[in-house]
């Protein structure tokens, strides 16, 4: 069986990931990978708005190294697309970033529960003693069913990120995760297992399991992605992720090109 498309890649244009994406690439077929997407951080409207995505003027240049990639390894299937961050009130800007090229899928992703609060931020851990835990999760996953509602993303990137440093609330998210899932659902939009957690102090794949047993009972579709930062993670615990989505019962995942999905075997 072939291994899923490994669908959530960096590039050093995003200022915390190393290797071009010809390295990524190179790496793929290293493992045996036929088929993999990249998935910078977007531009925000304003380019200081965070230091940790690609700016404005960037974004030509970000499609370029990814179509250098995919004319050095022809024998690679090499999707292009973006991480877009969600943020309530940011869906124009979404919409004009989707205009200016031909991708093949936007993973949307929420980091901020707040327009200065990103909860994966390791330079903002302290805001952590600030808060109450279950409030922080609460904002989140509503803020996750306003991204699959708006429907400007095929995938909803990393369910359940906020677990990233171990903050868990003691309080039962499930109504959460149901609201979640069922926007998702509605809304044709697939949510990815996230390997990354598993190089976090959480852990865990992103999302747990629990999360991932909601979706397949409500029909949820499934990505693959390593959200690889450097070469050497692409399609890293990829053995993990597709044992936990078989567990669960999950015996296809998407492909996707133009913005269009297709169901395949993994
Ligand atoms: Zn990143
Ligand atoms: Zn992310």
């Amino acid at each position: 069986m072939a291994l899923p498309p490994d669908y959530h890649m960096h590039t050093p244009l995003c200022r915390h990931a190393s290797g071009e994406p010809v390295d990524y690439a190179r790496r793929a077929l290293e493992i045996g990978l036929t088929e993999i997407g990249f998935s910078d951080h977007s531009p925000m409207l304003r380019d200081d708005f965070d230091d940790w995505r690609m700016r404005n003027n960037q974004l030509d240049e970000y499609v370029e190294k990814v179509r250098r990639a995919q004319r050095d390894y022809p024998q690679l299937t090499i999707r292009l697309a973006l991480e877009v961050d969600y943020l309530p009130g940011h869906e124009g800007w979404i919409r004009d970033l989707a205009a200016r090229h031909p991708w093949d899928y936007f993973i949307g992703s929420v980091h901020y529960v707040s327009d200065t609060w990103a909860v994966d931020s390791p330079y903002k851990l302290s805001e952590w003693k600030h808060r109450d835990t279950f409030e922080v999760w609460s904002i989140y996953f509503e803020r996750l069913t306003m991204a699959a509602e708006s429907g400007l993303f095929e995938i909803i990137g990393h369910a359940d990120l906020p677990k990233k440093f171990g903050h868990r609330p003691t309080q039962n998210c499930t109504p959460l995760y149901e609201r979640f899932l069922a926007a998702a659902k509605k809304h044709n939009c697939a949510i990815e297992l996230n390997t990354a957690g598993l190089r976090k102090d959480c852990k865990e794949i992103y999302p747990s399991r629990q999360i991932l047993q909601l979706a397949y009972q409500k029909g949820v579709p499934i990505t693959f992605g390593s959200d690889a930062h450097a070469p050497e993670e692409v399609g890293m615990n990829f053995a993990e992720a597709i044992q936990l989505a078989r567990e669960v019962g999950y015996k296809e995942c998407w492909q996707l090109a133009n913005r269009r999905n297709k169901s395949v075997q993994f």
